[in-house]
Order: structure tokens, then C-alpha cells, then sequence
């Protein structure tokens, strides 16, 4: 949205949009909810004294199938449900706080390594529908270097059951990166990180099947595929 009247906050569905500049002027990025149907979709974007509305004309991408098997689940024990029900919260607490500073949207790829999963790909277990892949993985040795993509502000890190070792960065105005299943970490929360500082190691922690890199990018609460702001599009809209 190219607008000179974005001076204040705009939320989609309670989650604020990120707001960038460029040459000087504002501009809102919003990320497209996975989900969309095809053809013409219609986003709200609710400010303090006015809602804006966009209509999206949004084509559907052929994202992969993967079928995963396994032997059934170990059930899990209440404690365990507990944690990851008090570790979702303080995930969903952090991606909520904001931080003001527009976003350096120009990222570099984190880990040297090998791509071993892409963003979108629709997952099956044991034959049932399971969730899209959020993320865009990279393999590398344990141990090897994870550089901020961006500039940006390290909100919450810890070692929870599902995301192993993480750090949750805000880039600015609620652009958000998570890396997970780290080795080590290297930074604190409330940390300020430069754009390439090492912000920690590939690991094999938590929900993984090998050293690898999960890496995923956040817009208005909404997974996009990380390689988006590597890649920058650009799409001007008329409204
Ligand atoms: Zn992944």
C-alpha cells in the first residue's frame, strides 16, 4: 500500500501490520495468510480512526506433498503437556510485543548449507493431513554459524520441547525470525543484533531429525516463506 497517510498502526485480525520505509515514505507489508483462497480475497486492515480495505487478486501456488511416516506417538505425559502449553504462551506473548523501528527488509540467508526444506510444503502423517511446513530449512554440521538475516531485537530464546534451542528476533515493527533447533545461543533477550553478527550454532535440538537450521519469518502473525525477503518482490497496488 503506497499511502503518505500511514502515520499510524494498522492491525489485520488483532495482528499488527509492518509498517517499512522506503525512499522515505511508508509502506505497509502484509504478509498473505496460506489459507487464502483463490481469486479475489478482501483484507481489512483496521487503523485508529479508519479501516482500510484491499482486494488481492491471489493465485495458488503448487506447493509440494510430503508424506511423513512413523511409528505411533508416545503419548505424552501431563507434565510434559504442561510445558508445552506454558511454552506456547510465552511464544505467543513475545511475537505480541512490539518493537518501533522499521525494518531493514533485505535479508541475507543465515547458515551456509545445504536447502533441505522449502516453505509451503503440505504435510501428510501416516496419511493424514498435518500442517504446511512454515519454515525454510538448512543443513549444515552441528556447530556451524547462524547469522541474523537482518537488524533486529532478540524478544525471547530458551530451550522448549517442540523448537529445541530457539531465538525469536523482531526486526522492527513486528517483521519477527525464528531459528530453531540450536546448538548454542550466543545472544540474550533484549539483545540489539546487527544484520551477519553470529547469533548462535546449528543444532539437533528439540522436535529435529538432524542438524539443521528451521528458519521462519513472520508478517502480521502469518508464516511467509523466508526466501520472499531474500528475493525481494515487489507488487504495487493501485488502491
Ligand atoms: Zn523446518
Amino acid at each position: 500500500m503506497d499511502d503518505s497517510e500511514i502515520n499510524s498502526e494498522y492491525y489485520y485480525k488483532n495482528h499488527l501490520l509492518t509498517t517499512v520505509k522506503e525512499d522515505g515514505k511508508p509502506y505497509l507489508l502484509f504478509g498473505i495468510p496460506y489459507n487464502s483462497d483463490r481469486g479475489a480475497n478482501i483484507y481489512s486492515f483496521t487503523g485508529k480512526e479508519n479501516i482500510k480495505t484491499v482486494r488481492l487478486n491471489i493465485q495458488k501456488k503448487n506447493f509440494d506433498i510430503q508424506e511423513i511416516r512413523f511409528n505411533k506417538y508416545k503419548k505424552k505425559s501431563q507434565s510434559e503437556l504442561d510445558r508445552i502449553y506454558k511454552e506456547r504462551k510465552e511464544i505467543v506473548d513475545a511475537k505480541k510485543t512490539k518493537y518501533d523501528s522499521y525494518p531493514d527488509y533485505n535479508f541475507i540467508i543465515p547458515v551456509d548449507g545445504i536447502v533441505t526444506g522449502v516453505y509451503g510444503t503440505q504435510r501428510y502423517y501416516n496419511g493424514k493431513k498435518g500442517n504446511y511446513h512454515n519454515g525454510h530449512d538448512i543443513a549444515a554440521d552441528t556447530g556451524a554459524p547462524i547469522y541474523a538475516p537482518s537488524d533486529g531485537k532478540v524478544m525471547l530464546t530458551g530451550h522448549y520441547y517442540y523448537n529445541g534451542k530457539f531465538v525469536m528476533m523482531n526486526h522492527g515493527n513486528n517483521l519477527i525470525s525464528m531459528f530453531l533447533h540450536m546448538d548454542d545461543i550466543l545472544v540474550a533477550k533484549g539483545s540489539i543484533v546487527k544484520k551477519g553478527q553470529v547469533i548462535g550454532s546449528v543444532g539437533n535440538t528439540g522436535l529435529s531429525t538432524g542438524p539443521h537450521l528451521h528458519w521462519s519469518v513472520l508478517l502480521n502473525n502469518h508464516y511467509v516463506d523466508p526466501l520472499a525477503l531474500v528475493n525481494k518482490v515487489k507488487v504495487k497496488l493501485d488502491n
